[in-house]
C-alpha cells in the first residue's frame, strides 16, 4: 500500500532533508491516522540530521525540544515537528531517558516507539515502513507494546495510560499480553506526575469511546487518585456533552456514587486540575445533592452559582440518572433571559432617577432579581416600577 496524500509543506519539508543527504521519514500518529482514512492532527517527522543541521537548512525553527532532538518547522502545512533518529540509554526512573545521543536509525527509532500502530514511518515512495506489524494490528483493532510489554512499560509508565487512551479514542482491545503487562505494571503509574496523567486521563474521557477507559480503574492504572477499589462504569460518559468540565464532573459523580472518593474538590485538586473546573465541580456537587425541579430553579441556580456550577450538576445529574438535565439547562441558556441584577430592565441609574439613594438602590435591584427570578416575563420598566411601589406601599 502507497500513501500519496501527505501535505505539501512535509513532503517539502522531507525533500529537503533527502537532497541534503540526510534520511526523513513521516513517522507515527500522522501515519497510523492516515492508514486509518483520518485526518492527522498534527505530523512528526523522523530524520537522521542532527538538530542544529536541521535549524541551519530552514528559515522558520523553533527549538521546541532540543535536549530530544526535536526542531519545530514552520511549514506552509502548520508547524512539524522534526526529531532525530534516537539511541538513548536506560530509564532509571521510568519517565526519563537517562540520555539521549543521536546517531542511530530508522529501525531503532521505530522500535522505541510505545505501540506497533505509532511505529510506522513513510518511505520516499510513499510505501509504508512497519516491522512491527501495525498494519495488522490497526485492521484488528488491537493496541500491542512494541518488543516486550513489561519492560516498555518498566521504561515508561505513562504508556500504560496511552495505551488505554488509544483504545478509547479508537474503539481498540488491548492485545493480552500488553494487558497482562498492564495488570503487572500498574502500580509503576505512582512515579508519573499528577499532570501527565490528567492529561491522559482527560483524553480518555473525552474520547468517542470512554467506556474502554474502565481499564483505568480495573488495572488500577489511577489507584493514587480514586482507590484501587474504584470500578466506575463509564458508558454514563456518553449522555454528557464531550468537553472538560462536563465530562470531569460526571467522572467526579460516578466515583462519589461509589464511594471511591470523599469529594470532587480533593480528586480533581490531586490531578492538578484548573482551579475554575474544581470550583465548578465542588459547586457543582452541592448543587447536585438538591438538583433544581423547575425552570425557576434552574434560573435562581444559574443567578446564585454561575453556569458553570450548574453545567457541572446537570453533568452529574445525567451521569446518574440518564435525565436531560444537560439539554435543560441548554435550552434555558439559549432562552436567555434576565438572571443578574445587571440584565434588570431597570438600571442603577433608573433607580436614582426615581429617588433611591445609597444602600437602597442595591436593596431593591435584589428585591427585583428576586422576583423576576420566578416571573420571567415582568422583567419590563414599567412592570417593575409597578412592582417597587406596591412594594413600599
Ligand atoms: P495524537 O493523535 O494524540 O497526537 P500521537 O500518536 O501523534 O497521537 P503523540 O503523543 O503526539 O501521539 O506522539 C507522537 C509519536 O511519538 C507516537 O505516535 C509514538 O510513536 C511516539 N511516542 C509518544 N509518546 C511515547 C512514549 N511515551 N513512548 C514511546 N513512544 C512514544
Ligand atoms: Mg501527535
Amino acid at each position: 500500500m502507497e500513501i500519496r496524500e501527505i501535505p505539501g509543506g512535509v513532503a517539502a519539508l522531507c525533500a529537503r532533508l533527502r537532497s541534503a543527504g540526510r534520511e526523513a521519514y513521516p513517522v507515527g500518529g500522522c501515519v497510523r491516522d492516515l492508514l486509518l482514512g483520518r485526518t492527522p492532527g498534527d505530523w512528526d517527522v523522523t530524520t537522521s540530521a542532527r538538530p542544529e543541521e536541521v535549524m541551519a537548512l530552514f528559515e522558520r525553527t523553533v527549538p521546541t525540544g532540543i535536549k530530544h532532538g526535536t526542531v519545530t518547522v514552520l511549514t506552509g502545512a502548520g508547524g512539524v515537528e522534526v526529531t532525530t533518529f534516537r539511541a538513548e540509554g536506560g530509564y532509571a526512573d521510568g519517565r526519563h531517558p537517562d540520555a539521549v545521543t543521536f546517531g542511530g536509525d530508522l529501525a531503532g527509532d521505530l522500535s522505541r516507539r510505545d505501540f506497533t500502530i505509532n511505529a510506522m514511518a513513510l518511505g520516499p515512495d510513499g510505501a509504508v515502513i512497519d516491522p512491527f506489524g501495525g498494519r495488522a494490528d490497526l485492521k484488528a483493532g488491537l493496541i500491542r507494546c512494541v518488543g516486550e510489554p513489561e519492560r516498555r512499560f518498566g521504561e515508561d509508565a505513562l504508556r500504560m495510560l496511552r495505551a488505554v487512551r488509544f483504545s478509547a479514542q479508537l474503539d481498540f482491545a488491548i492485545e493480552g499480553a500488553t494487558a497482562e503487562a498492564l495488570r503487572k505494571s500498574a502500580g509503576l503509574t505512582a512515579r508519573l506526575s499528577a499532570e501527565r496523567v490528567r492529561a491522559e486521563l482527560e483524553k480518555t474521557l473525552l474520547a468517542p469511546w470512554p467506556e474502554r477507559g474502565e481499564g483505568l480503574f480495573a488495572w488500577g492504572l489511577l489507584a493514587a487518585f480514586a482507590g484501587p477499589e474504584a470500578r466506575p462504569g463509564l458508558t454514563a460518559l456518553h449522555r454528557v456533552p464531550a468537553r472538560p468540565l462536563e465530562r470531569w464532573a460526571a467522572l467526579c459523580a460516578l466515583l462519589l456514587d461509589g464511594g471511591s472518593i470523599p469529594g470532587a474538590e480533593g480528586f480533581l485538586k490531586a490531578l492538578r486540575l484548573d482551579g475554575r473546573t474544581v470550583r465548578a465541580c465542588a459547586a457543582g456537587a452541592e448543587l447536585f445533592k438538591a438538583m433544581p425541579q423547575t425552570a425557576a430553579g434552574w434560573r435562581r441556580a444559574l443567578a446564585e452559582r454561575g453556569e458553570d456550577a450548574c453545567a457541572a450538576a446537570a453533568s452529574m445529574g445525567d451521569a446518574l440518572t440518564g435525565g436531560a438535565y444537560t439539554q435543560g439547562l441548554r435550552d434555558m441558556l439559549e432562552e436567555g433571559g434576565c438572571r443578574s441584577v445587571r440584565a434588570l430592565a431597570l438600571s442603577g441609574g433608573d433607580l436614582l432617577a426615581m429617588g433611591y439613594h445609597g444602600a437602597d438602590i442595591g436593596a431593591a435591584q435584589r428585591r427585583l432579581l428576586d422576583h423576576v427570578l420566578d416571573h420571567p416575563e415582568d422583567n419590563r420598566p414599567e412592570r417593575l416600577k409597578e412592582l417597587l411601589k406596591r412594594n413600599e406601599g
